[in-house]
């Protein structure tokens, strides 16, 4: 008989927040020192309710990522003011990221704090997501910083970067996910695809910095952005992402895949740009879309993505976080359980077929 065949299945990261934990902020803001047993609460049981849905890694769920996935590490810092760059939704709703008002610019804190708590409550291997260094660099105002030229800010981030991963990979996160939803998005703001190479250039500086070893831990997130149901650059073919995505030095792609209307013709691209030594978690799960999938439409689309994807190099994730905003309540916590579960299913029902085959 043959040994059975796994295909590793990794969630992105956020979980909707406990609607009490989301209004408690509402009210008397994220840092309030009488919250802290309600996000002990909302990360023990997040942890929980994905080790019952089978989930073989799990996340904290982002519970005490506040404000969002993106500036979780420089919230609340005194040199920066809140009118930076502005993330447009399709539905008409904005985002915006915090603007660098002087220099030095540090980290207020590193993600592994979050995984420091994680661990303490899981019984299986954690990931931790932190914030792409090309996010982060939209920061830095068009007119520039007094006494504090783009230069030294790009070294001060990279270096802050590369500490937050090696913190985490330190404590054993079994993967680090490097968030770059921006990459999308910058095919949409700069068609000529300058933006976006000048972001995989940047990352790639920073992934430079890493073993090969330690990049076998390193992923890579993209995805057309998630907030309130909306995305911000769907419409970006990703003919015109990929192939410069691929150039990314990680070991590890985490892509959008279920919300795509053509997912054969993404396939083919992620066929033909595909290095050796890399995996790509295809998302089998749409957090956008209201329906819970079930196990056996997951195992269809695990079993379509590996007719392009040799097997060893295969994996499963969802879309995007289900939340990757804190105040986000378009997805209620019971669905993304649902989902997830529906996920780790599915894919371990097209596992046994695809070994039943060998
Ligand atoms: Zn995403």
């Amino acid at each position: 008989m043959p040994a059975p065949i796994t295909i590793p299945t990794e969630p992105i990261g956020s979980i909707p927040r406990p609607l009490d934990l989301i209004e408690r902020v509402a009210k008397g803001g994220s840092e309030d020192p009488s919250l802290a047993p309600l996000y002990d609460d909302a990360v023990r049981d997040t942890i929980a309710r994905l080790e019952a849905a089978g989930s073989p890694v799990v996340t904290d769920g982002e519970q005490r990522k506040y404000h969002n996935f993106a500036t979780y590490c420089v919230h609340g810092l005194a040199n920066t003011a809140p009118d930076g760059f502005t993330i447009p939704f399709a539905d008409g709703h904005t985002r915006r990221l915090p603007r660098l008002t002087r220099g030095p610019f540090r980290y207020g804190h590193y993600a592994d704090r979050y995984l420091d708590v994680a661990m303490r409550y899981a019984h299986v291997p954690v990931k931790q997501a932190v914030i792409s260094p090309s996010a982060l660099s939209l920061m830095y105002p068009a007119q520039g910083v007094r006494d504090y030229p783009r230069e030294r800010f790009i070294d001060d981030l990279l270096r802050e970067h590369e500490t937050e991963i090696r913190r985490c990979l330190k404590k054993g996160a079994h993967k680090v996910q490097v968030d770059f939803t921006e990459g999308r998005l910058a095919v949409k703001v700069d068609s000529s695809g300058h933006l976006l190479n000048s972001f995989i250039d940047l990352n790639n500086l920073a992934l430079s910095r890493f073993s090969p070893e330690e990049r076998r831990r390193i992923g890579v997130h993209t995805c057309p952005g998630n907030d309130r149901d909306s995305t911000h650059s769907a419409e970006v073919d990703y003919a015109e992402l990929l192939p410069s995505l691929f150039a990314l030095k990680a070991g590890n792609f985490y892509i959008a895949l279920a919300g795509e209307p053509d997912r054969r013709h993404v396939l083919e691209i992620i066929r033909k740009h595909l290095r050796a030594d890399r995996r790509i978690f295809v998302g089998v799960i749409a957090p956008i879309d209201p329906r819970i999938e079930t196990p056996e439409e997951v195992r269809d689309r695990v079993l379509e993505a590996s007719e392009y994807i040799p097997l060893e190099q295969l994996g499963t994730t969802d879309d995007c976080g289900f939340s990757p905003f804190f105040d986000d309540t378009s997805t209620s916590r019971d669905t993304a359980f649902a989902k997830i579960q529906a996920r780790v299913r599915g894919t371990a029902m097209a596992a046994e077929l695809i070994g039943a085959r060998q």
